[in-house]
């Protein structure tokens, strides 16, 4: 299995940061989970094109999450030689954002109708809401549901993805929870996104300082992955922004609860296992 961090960042901008997503290749499956700021570009640099996803999974509907959404449906449509379904899985209200997402695209669809005689066909999203505990499959990938707790986000969700008894678990946003780490049970690779609640708290804004209570922080992160017993620690969706140089100090405060091998990276990290 490979997981390409596509983009390690958070809602905000930052200029050597996409948003959140992450590429499974699972066998011959591929998979994008979440698409955030920038996530096409970074899904094409990391070798797939719109066509070549076979799913995209939301873990949640924050915006960081699926702002490169409209990107992906848009191009993948347009890029198709026949009509071609998307599949997107996610939480409840997912197919309230996609139909938001299409209608919104509207007067784009209408003027690509109207100039290509070859595109007779609308954008096809085929929405699958899901919700914890549900399992399904995408090609050669056995996909199992599980809650997260990143209240007030109700409901958010994470994915534990299985090919050929090789396991890896995106854990979207959140804090810690007994779901959370029964979905991470004994992963090959467990990817997580987190903040550095000391540097969060350095910030002097009241709006800021809310995401303490919704985020694992690294240390949350590295305790998750040693209670399930998983092997590596993906980390990403760094908060706030990691900038160059300061990788180890990150690593270290996760190594002090993991003992397993640690990840950080910027976008396009690849890590196969
Ligand atoms: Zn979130
Ligand atoms: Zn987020």
């Amino acid at each position: 299995m490979k997981v390409t961090l596509c983009g390690t960042g958070t809602p905000l901008p930052d200029p050597n940061r996409a948003g959140p997503a992450t590429l499974v290749e699972a066998g011959t499956t591929t998979l994008m989970v979440d698409a955030g700021r920038g996530a096409l570009m970074r899904l094409v640099a990391a070798g797939v094109l719109p066509l070549g996803l076979d799913a995209v999974l939301l873990t949640h509907l924050h915006s960081d999450h699926i702002c490169s959404l409209n990107d992906v449906v848009s191009m993948h449509w347009t890029m198709s030689s026949e009509p071609t379904p998307l599949k997107v899985y996610g939480p409840v209200r997912t197919k309230e954002m996609a139909d938001g997402l299409l209608a919104m695209l509207g007067p784009d669809i209408s003027f690509r109708l109207a100039h290509h005689d070859d595109l007779t066909w609308e954008p096809i999203v085929e929405v699958e809401e899901v919700l914890a505990g549900d399992h399904f499959e995408v090609g050669e990938a056995a996909v199992i549901v599980g809650r997260t707790n990143h209240a007030p986000v109700e409901p958010s969700v994470a994915f534990r993805v299985e090919h050929e008894g090789v396991v890896a678990v995106l854990g979207g946003d959140g804090v810690p929870c007994d779901e959370l780490d029964e979905l991470c049970d004994g992963a090959d690779a467990y990817v997580q996104t987190v903040m550095r609640d000391d540097l969060v708290r350095l910030v002097p804004s009241e709006r800021f300082l809310d995401i303490l209570d919704y985020h694992s922080t690294v240390q949350d992160a590295a305790r998750t992955a040693a209670r399930a017993g998983v092997a590596r620690l993906v980390l990403t969706h760094y908060i706030p922004s990691l900038p160059a140089g300061q990788e180890d100090e990150w690593r270290a405060l996760a190594a002090e609860h993991f003992e397993g091998e640690i990840i950080v990276g910027d976008d396009l990290t690849v890590v196969e296992f």
